[in-house]
């Protein structure tokens, strides 16, 4: 949907294709009142999404604040590329000696809204999920959207700088799945004042954009099962580099790179070596 009809499907409650057949329909005064309040902050810089408090992700509608990154389109190949690769591991694992061979356990590293992590849930019913943030405010919407979508019972999770501690450490995923910030910081600045609206932590990789990719790469090895995948988001210009600092463990290797909507190399998908194939 554009803009606009994402404001009047908002405002008239209703959904795309009732919206043309409504055309003729005239806003009540209060409507009326809230459009102009709407555009007011629209027109002021504010993202659309942030105004009206919710964005649509596969399909599904997600609670979002200035607390989260917006989620976008280009994410959603990185959700779609998880759901192909789960459901191949699950077909493969049905005939392992694993005691609950069903089920799928998957971690999700900066989950923000929740928008991979819930989406995920919902569409792999036999899925675990643990789901870790930095931002307290973040993972407050992001369980909200977890119960909003009733997967709140197989999702965790935890407040921690990527990967978690304590008594998570012992815990072995078969998917790490991440959307790190990876803008270098420099150019953060650079961005159209929507982004900028954004959560500067979400967004922020660091001088060259791959501080995140670094930390992720050499510590994701001990959170995966043998043969375990992990599945990246990256920015448009960065997948020889991502490649070569997940090359640089020496412990996995690159199964392949997939692109979005606009041909952009978007996500990288590397698995550990091990026994079993996925
Ligand atoms: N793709 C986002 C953007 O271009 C960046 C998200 C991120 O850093 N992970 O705004």
């Amino acid at each position: 949907m554009n803009e606009a009809e994402t404001v009047f499907t908002h405002l008239l409650a209703c959904d795309r294709a009732s919206l043309y057949l409504k055309r003729h329909t005239r806003l009540s005064a209060a409507s009326a009142r809230r459009l102009a309040a709407v555009l007011r902050r629209r027109i002021a810089g504010e993202p659309l999404d942030y105004i009206l408090g919710s964005s649509e992700f596969m399909g599904l509608l997600f609670r979002v604040t200035p607390d989260v990154l917006i989620p976008r389109q280009d994410t959603e190949v990185l959700v779609e590329t998880v759901l192909r690769l789960a459901r191949r591991f699950h077909h493969n694992s049905r005939q392992s000696s694993s005691r609950d061979p069903a089920r799928l356990d998957i971690l999700d590293l900066g989950t923000g809204s929740g928008a991979i992590a819930v989406s995920l849930a919902h569409m792999l019913p036999v899925s675990r999920l643990l789901a870790t943030d930095s931002s307290l405010p973040a993972l407050r919407i992001a369980q909200e959207n977890a119960r909003r979508h009733a997967v709140d019972g197989r999702i965790e999770f935890r407040q921690c700088d990527l990967f978690p501690g304590g008594k998570d450490c012992r815990r072995r995923f078969q998917i790490i799945v991440s959307n790190p910030p990876y803008i270098p910081s420099r150019t953060v600045a650079t961005l159209a004042p929507e982004v900028q609206a954004e959560p500067r932590r979400a967004l922020d990789g660091g001088p060259d954009g791959l501080a995140f990719f670094r930390r992720i790469a050499q510590k994701a090895p001990l959170f995966l099962r043998p043969a375990g995948l992990l599945i990246l988001e990256m920015g448009f210009d960065q997948k020889d580099r991502v490649q070569e600092i997940v090359l640089n463990q020496k412990k996995f290797l690159i199964k392949e790179v997939v692109k979005d909507y606009n041909s952009i190399q978007r996500v990288m998908v590397a698995q550990l070596r091990g026994r079993t194939s996925a």
